[in-house]
């Protein structure tokens, strides 16, 4: 993870830090890794949740969601994740997702 530590970028609830670079994210979802278990996502859907959180009131740092506490850039590459926003989930209506 990134080892900068600006007061900015930190989460409120630890010292950790709230940004991650692509590479990093590219890093951690590998296919070459031997977890197979994890299901991602395709990049169409991936980049749709993105938006649908960068243009969500409920975003802080423009990484974290604050229902969840969420790196969204994280979460949204997993295909398991939900949106929580409250009552109207903010992913459900992705033209990706429909199939
Ligand atoms: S509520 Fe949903 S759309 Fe908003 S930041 Fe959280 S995961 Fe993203």
């Amino acid at each position: 993870m990134n080892e900068d530590t600006g007061s900015d970028q930190n989460c409120k609830g630890c010292s950790a830090n709230v940004r991650i670079s692509p590479e990093e994210i590219a890093a951690l979802f590998n296919p070459n890794l031997r977890i197979k278990a994890v299901k991602v996502v395709t990049e169409a859907e991936y980049a749709d949740r993105i938006d649908a959180c960068l243009a969500c009131p409920a975003l802080q740092y423009g990484t974290t969601c604050m229902h969840c506490g969420c790196l969204v850039h994280l979460k949204a590459k997993l295909r398991v994740s939900k949106c929580p926003f409250p009552y109207a989930p903010r992913w459900e209506k992705l033209a990706s997702l429909s199939v």
